[in-house]
Formats: structure tokens, sequence, C-alpha cells
């Protein structure tokens, strides 16, 4: 199917179905309610067939251009379908997961993710191992025909919801940091395993502590090859800075309109408007850009962190201006009837941490795409 009529068809089915698809909770909801409408919602739109566009037919999509499911996306979000974080979850696992599991593991589970019925985490992050993924510890011991693994991993976004989890996990030397790492595709549920919900700034367990001890998981979940976990996480980073951030920058647009439907007069002239709308539709042009590039086959890699780096800086500012704005006290007071701006302001200032930190993003840029001096 091509775009447009995508688009035509899609916004059809969703004005047809509004009564179905609006949440059943009121008001932003809590992380429960959330991730009950997006499992609807996902749902809904799989039958229908809409969130099988633009992926691989031997993973149980249709087949068609990435830029179909990058609309469905930007439909659901802007629309208030969805919530832009936990959404970006399969667009961050799922393309990794086809071009590296086995391809019956693929098959049996990227459907499982696409129709809401499961739930994904990614395990890389750990206490002490954060910037500087390659020193990760959490270990994998071959044990017959399982590996078993001890270890911690720590910010686990939705690991309370997860049926599964990417996992990086050392199984070489510490020495060998780059090519002592291997993936493991993880079933939440095996013995061993403990998940523990941290509370962020904004209020939400939107993330865990995932304790693994002597967890059991067979050789044939391994993703890629013994030792190639590094290019497994370098494959799927680049993913979880750019296009699974697309349909933010539609959220973003969302909620700026809404900040002006509501905003003073002042607002509306003001220089701090302009500055932002400038960077939102910088953001959006780059996105629109890095879409087509995949549209056109091209691979990710670190010009991803330009992406990053622009939707942390457009998210912050949008947000900024919302205290600017409707005053200090809406993002930092307590009226129940604010609860959604300070949320969201909170919630902005983990967008120049998650996915990499907007330092590491601007190493990158300055070592990878302006060969400004090397990483060590
Ligand atoms: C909302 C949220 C969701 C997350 N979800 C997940 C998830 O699902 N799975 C997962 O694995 N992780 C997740 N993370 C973790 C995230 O990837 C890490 O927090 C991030 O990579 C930074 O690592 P760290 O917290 O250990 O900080 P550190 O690496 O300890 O960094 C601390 C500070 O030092 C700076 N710094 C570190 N090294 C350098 C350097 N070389 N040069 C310049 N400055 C440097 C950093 O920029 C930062 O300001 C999530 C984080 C957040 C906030």
């Amino acid at each position: 199917m091509e775009l447009d009529e995508y688009r035509a068809s899609l916004d059809d089915w969703l004005e047809r179905n509004t009564h179905v698809l609006t949440p059943d909770h009121d008001g932003i909801g809590t992380l429960d309610d959330q991730m009950a409408q997006l499992s609807k919602v996902k749902r809904l739109a799989f039958e229908a067939g809409w969130m099988r566009w633009g992926w691989p037919e031997r993973v149980g999509g249709l087949g068609g251009s990435i830029l179909l499911r990058a609309y469905l996306g930007e439909a659901l979000t802007s629309r208030d379908l969805v919530e832009p974080g936990i959404y970006s979850m399969t667009e961050v696992l799922a393309p990794t997961m086809i071009d590296y599991a086995p391809l019956d593991l693929a098959a049996s589970m990227v459907p499982k993710l696409l129709s809401g019925e499961e739930t994904w985490c990614q395990g890389f992050s750990e206490p002490a191992t954060g910037s500087n993924l390659a020193a990760l510890s959490c270990r994998a011991t071959r044990d017959g025909d399982v590996w078993r693994i001890s270890g911690q991993k720590v910010w686990t976004s939705l690991a309370q919801y997860a049926d599964r989890c990417v996992l990086l996990t050392r199984t070489g030397s510490s020495e060998s940091a780059h090519t002592g790492i291997t993936a493991l595709f993880v079933d939440m549920g095996s013995p061993g395993i403990t998940v523990r919900p941290i509370e962020t700034m904004h209020g939400v367990p939107e993330f865990s502590e995932v304790f693994f001890d002597d967890v059991a998981v067979p050789l044939d979940r391994t993703l890629g090859e013994e030792g190639q976990g590094w290019s497994v996480a370098m494959d799927l980073l680049p993913f979880e800075r750019s296009t699974a951030l697309w349909h933010r920058v539609a959220y973003l647009h969302r909620r700026l309109q809404s900040l002006l439907d509501v905003a003073p007069a002042h607002l509306l002239d003001s220089v701090a408007l302009g500055e932002v709308t400038q960077l939102l539709y910088a953001l959006r042009a780059r996105s629109r850009a890095t879409q087509y590039r995949v549209a056109a086959g091209e691979k990710l890699g670190p010009e991803t962190s330009i992406d990053k780096v622009l939707v942390a800086s457009a998210e912050q500012a949008v947000f900024d201006l919302v205290g600017a704005g409707l005053g200090e006290e809406v993002i930092m007071g307590d009226d129940p009837s604010s609860d959604r701006w300070r949320r969201e302001y909170l919630y902005s200032r983990a967008a120049t941490i998650y996915g990499g930190t907007a330092e590491i993003q601007r190493n990158i840029i300055a070592r990878r795409l302006l060969d400004l001096g090397s990483d060590r």
C-alpha cells in the first residue's frame, strides 16, 4: 500500500472507531491505565491490519514502507490515543529483533509485540554501567544447552509489565569489552528473575531494577552470535534515538497547540514561542529525512545522535514554555488540574538521559561525525 492511500484509509478508520479507541480512563491516567490502553489500541490496529503494515511479512507484517508504520504512530499520538513513551518500545525493539533473532523466533515473537499481546523491555543499563555500556557485568555462562545469567540491570522501562527482555550480558572477559558481550532474548517469567519498580520524579513507576539469580535461558534465544552483542546494541540504539521518536514529534506539536489554546496574549507574540516553534520544525524536518533514509534502505548509525539531541532539546523547550506561559506554579505547584502539565514537564527532563545522555550524543557527533578527536 502507498503512503497516501494508507493515510486516508487509516484516518477514516480512526474516525469511525473513535468510540472504541478512546481511552476508558479520565485524563492522563496511571501507568496501568496507559498500558491497558496501549494494548487495546495495538490489538485493534493489528486486527484491522494497520499495525502490520511497514513490517516484513516473515514476521507477521503486511510489508510496505516503514513510512506506513511511522504514520500510524503519528496518527495515534496526535489523537492522544496512546502515551508516546510506551508506544515507542515497539519501534525500539522490533527492528533489531527482526535483524538478529533466528528466523522462527522472530516469526513467532514479533506478532505478539505488534498485536499488544506482549510487552518487551530492554535490559542494557546496570548500576555502574550507563553511558559506558561496554563495561557491563551481568554475566551469562554456558551450561549444556542453556545460558545461566546472574547480575543486575536498572532503569529497565516497563520491566514489571514485560513478558520478554532483550538483554545484554557479559560472556567474555571484562578486558574484551566489546567482543565479550552477547545479547539474549529472555522470558521475564523465568525462575530467578526479580523485578523491583522504581518511581520517577514525575511520580510514575516507569522503570525497574531487575535481578537475575542463576536464570536459565536456552541457547537458541541468543540474538546474533555469541560475542556479537555489541553489534546488536549498536544496531538498536540508532532506532531508539531516531525513528522510535518520530511520533513524539507529533505529540509535541499537539501539546504546544494545547498550550497555545489557553496561553495568555504575552506568550503568543513572544520570542520564546518563535524559538520553540523553530526547534519543533527543525526536529520534524530532521526526523522526516531519517524516516525516508530508512525507507530507502539506508542503515542507521551515529548520525541519529543529531535526531536525539534535537528531540530532547525541543521537548524540554516546549515544556519550559508551559512554565513561562502559564506560570511556574503550574509545573511546580500541586493543583490537581495542572497534573498533566506538571508530569509532562518533569518527564521532559528525562529526554536528555534516556537512550543515551545529551553529553554522550554530543560526544558522538563531535568524534564520529565531525572527526574532532578519537573516543579514547
Ligand atoms: C526514563 C528513562 C528510561 C530508561 N529506560 C531504560 C531502559 O529501558 N533500558 C535501559 O537499559 N536503560 C534505560 N534507561 C537508562 C539510560 O539509558 C541511562 O540512564 C543513560 O544511558 C545514562 O546512564 P547512567 O544513568 O548510568 O548515567 P552515567 O553514565 O553515570 O552518567 C552520569 C552523567 O555523566 C555524564 N557522562 C558520563 N560519561 C560521560 C562522558 N564520557 N563524557 C561526558 N559526559 C559523560 C552523563 O552525560 C551524565 O550527565 C532509562 C533512563 C531513563 C531516564
